[in-house]
């Protein structure tokens, strides 16, 4: 049996949101008897001090994990040795568009949506030394052989969606998310992923470009996000909805963990006391809608 994980950006604290989809892949891994492992994604978007005050959090709601945690900065051999793996299959092209210049190609009334349309894909070796030349700096892109890819999930069931050429190495030379991501699943032994459902769209992807590095894809399970009360995805501007906000107001980690709990459809106050009901199968589908300034009074008691 292989293992589930959690894999958040440091990028600030976890909000209440971030911690439902952590207590779902760790529920969803303990109760198939898989080990459960925790990846700092710290390629970008880091602030100082945010994995500790993460981990720190994800212990107070208790949830534990198998291994020392395992960052993407310290990892970077890892994907350079794919990189060029998929380089020597011929499987790459540098890329040297900018940003704005994507998106205006991409907004082209062709292809789908925000895909890359493949500017650099062909350019001749001329062309690409003009380009080097002028200094531009290339990203390095994946010369995809198809435009679609089908996955499994456990709760959308068969997924196609889009693969484009996606980039591999940014321009500014760090590892791209969809590669590192697919690499440090695989070195791990996961062969579970439970993440929120706005990665959903991303996964064909992945899946994709783990099949052409000869890596297993995991099994997949993309969970509902945490709305505010105006329908959108729950933010850190929508008030007190860090555990640590919780904490201040009065709130014990107990009520907090209830809460999560309640919003699954479980009544419970430990983290262990809810994975002895836990039912995968029985996950609620639907989003959960979460009004900040109400929350203590409708915390359900225990
Ligand atoms: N690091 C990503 C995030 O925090 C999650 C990546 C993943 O679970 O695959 O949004």
């Amino acid at each position: 049996m292989g293992n589930g994980r959690f894999a958040p950006s440091p990028s600030g604290d976890l909000h209440l949101g971030n911690l439902r989809t952590a207590l779902l892949a760790w529920l969803f891994a303990r109760r198939t008897g898989r080990g459960f492992l925790l990846r700092i994604e710290d390629l970008d978007r880091v602030r100082p001090g945010a994995a500790a005050q993460q981990l720190a959090d994800l212990t107070a709601i208790g949830l534990d994990w198998d291994r020392p945690v395992v960052r993407q900065s310290e990892r970077s051999e890892l994907y350079d040795t794919a990189i060029t793996r998929l380089t020597e299959a011929g499987l790459t092209y540098e890329c040297f568009c900018t940003r704005r210049e994507i998106q205006q190609a991409a907004s082209a009334p062709h292809g789908p949506m925000g895909a890359y349309p493949g500017t650099c894909r062909d350019l001749t070796d001329g062309a690409r030394a003009t380009r080097r030349a002028e200094g531009r700096p290339a990203a390095l892109r994946l010369r995809s052989a198809v435009s679609d890819f089908e996955i499994t999930d456990e709760l959308h069931g068969v997924y196609r969606g889009a693969v484009d050429d996606l980039v591999l190495r940014r321009g500014d030379g760090m590892p791209a998310y969809n590669l590192a991501v697919v690499v440090d699943d695989a070195d791990q032994g996961i062969d579970q992923v439970v993440r929120g459902d706005d990665l959903l769209s991303s996964t064909p992807r992945q899946a994709y470009l783990a099949t052409l590095l000869g890596l297993p894809v995991p099994h997949y399970a993309h969970v509902p996000l945490v709305l505010n009360t105006a329908g959108q995805r729950l933010a850190k501007r929508d008030g007190a909805v860090t555990l640590g906000d919780r904490l201040a107001l009065g709130e014990t980690p107990e009520q907090v963990m209830s809460l999560l709990a309640g919003s699954l459809g479980y009544r419970a106050t430990t983290a262990a006391e809810l994975i002895r009901q836990f039912r995968p199968e029985r996950l609620v589908r639907e989003p959960w809608t979460l009004d900040p300034d109400r929350l203590v009074a409708t915390t359900p008691g225990p």
